[in-house]
């Protein structure tokens, strides 16, 4: 097991503390001074960084960040620092809302390449490397979050960016590429194409598989690496608090160190708001303690999963979240009750022990409201044969009503028809004429 940073991932639990509350106390005494909107609310609620933080636990009297709160100060207003100190600026795409605006001075994309380099060491990359980037290079901070780290570890980089899968497999081939860096969806997007183009995987130099950017689960990684023949691991970012280089999980493969030397971390229930403790499942909450251009505070990821107590066997003193299991805000209301896809994935793997790609699609007709699902047909999963092919819509239809209470209508479509953003595909889309108008299939 090897580390980027020994001696800052394997501190003493007490080390850590003190360096946190350090942090902290800094970064709050200049957002204070410097971000209106935090001056703001600090004095609403009578809270002096200097005098009313003497322990971390602190945190909890401040006000939560949202992703609203970023939106409303477009496009600089939450910056700490003057436009002419920051070097580079990430944006979120933003459909309904302003986009989110994040900024980063020279040594705070010194601290991101370094996190990342951290992540990505524990993973098992190193410098003999050659690794494949196929996330987004635009305002997103997926692409270059990933690869300054790994032109920090001194990896040779491809950034093929997203899409045009054959080509993404013949420089895979050509190249010699050991690291794969995508989504989980886009691993198996991959390891199908590859199949059907007749390439022989096993010939392939694919080491390992980094992957991020949708909940995924265990049987979605045992199917990467069996199919890939990788080691696949599971790392987290958050734009809004720097990109990729968060979290991310060591070759243990059991939950993702948080890079606690430089980010804060709590679970809350998002209903109620109160702190939850270890090993409870919520919502996660970050604060940046290290950063200068964009210092969010409390901030609410709206991505459910829970914080891991006991140490890891490599030997790093950070603590680990679970897994993302799911968005506290993926989730459609129809006729009053609430559905998480991930949920109803769930159950549509228990039928055939394959996940399906699929949408819920939340439609009106007259005055009521129906749910379809949308389920990309493939080879496995379904059949020539009429017959049969009826008879496992009707068995999915039968899983799911048992369990929310609704009959879904079961839609099949073409394979790799759905819509897809970053490679994935979104949970849900609502037809309704509520809000999201977009069809869930690509033009
Ligand atoms: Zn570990």
């Amino acid at each position: 097991m090897s580390f980027w940073e020994p001696k800052n991932e394997c501190m003493s639990r007490d080390e850590l503390r003190q360096v946190q509350l350090e942090r902290l106390q800094a970064t709050l005494n200049r957002v204070c001074r410097n971000v209106s909107f935090y001056g703001k609310k600090f004095k609403e609620i009578n809270f002096r960084p200097e005098d009313d933080l003497t322990e971390i636990k602190d945190i909890e009297r401040l006000p939560f960040t949202t992703s609203r709160d970023i939106s409303d100060s477009y496009p600089y207003e939450m910056f700490a620092v003057p436009l002419r100190e920051v070097v580079r600026v990430h944006s979120s795409s933003g459909s309904t809302t302003n986009p989110r605006v994040v900024g980063y001075t020279a040594q705070d994309l010194r601290t991101w390449s370094n996190l990342v380099a951290r992540i990505l060491t524990s993973s098992g990359i190193t410098r003999d490397d050659v690794m494949q980037i196929t996330y987004g290079y635009g305002l997103l901070t997926g692409g270059l979050g990933i690869h300054y780290g790994a032109e920090r570890i001194g990896a040779s980089v491809l950034p093929t960016s997203v899409g045009r899968t054959e080509r993404q497999i013949k420089i895979m081939q050509d190249f010699r590429t050991t690291v794969l860096v995508c989504t989980p969806t886009y691993a198996l997007v991959i390891a199908d194409r590859i199949e059907a183009m007749g390439i022989d995987t096993k010939k392939l130099s694919l080491r390992y598989c980094i992957c991020a950017g949708e909940p995924w689960t265990e049987e979605m990684r045992a199917e990467i690496e069996r199919r890939l023949f990788v080691k696949a691991t599971d790392n987290y970012g958050v734009s809004e608090v720097m990109g990729p280089g968060i979290a991310g999980e060591c070759l243990e493969q059991s939950g993702m160190h948080l890079q606690e030397d430089h980010f804060i971390a709590e679970i809350i229930d998002p209903e109620t708001l109160r702190v939850l403790g270890p090993g409870e499942e919520g919502e996660l909450v970050l604060t940046a303690i290290t950063r200068e251009a964009f210092p969010v505070i409390r901030y609410r990821t709206g991505d459910v999963c829970s914080i891991i107590e006991e140490p890891c066997q490599c030997g790093r003193s950070m603590r680990r979240i679970s897994r993302i299991l799911r968005r506290c805000d993926e989730m459609i209301v129809i006729k009053g009750i609430n559905i998480i896809p991930n949920l109803i994935g769930e159950i549509l793997q228990e039928i055939k022990g394959e996940r399906p790609v699929f949408q819920l699609v939340a439609v009106r007709e007259g005055h009521e409201d129906k749910l379809e699902i949308w389920v990309e047909v493939t080879e496995q999963l379904f059949y020539d044969k009429m017959r049969e092919q009826k008879a496992l819509v009707e068995l999915m239809c039968r899983k799911v009503a048992n369990f929310i209470g609704i009959t879904p209508r079961i839609k099949l479509v073409e394979k790799g028809s759905l819509k897809r953003e970053e490679g994935r595909v979104k949970p849900f889309a609502d037809w309704r004429g509520l809000s999201d108008l977009e069809p869930p299939l690509k033009h």
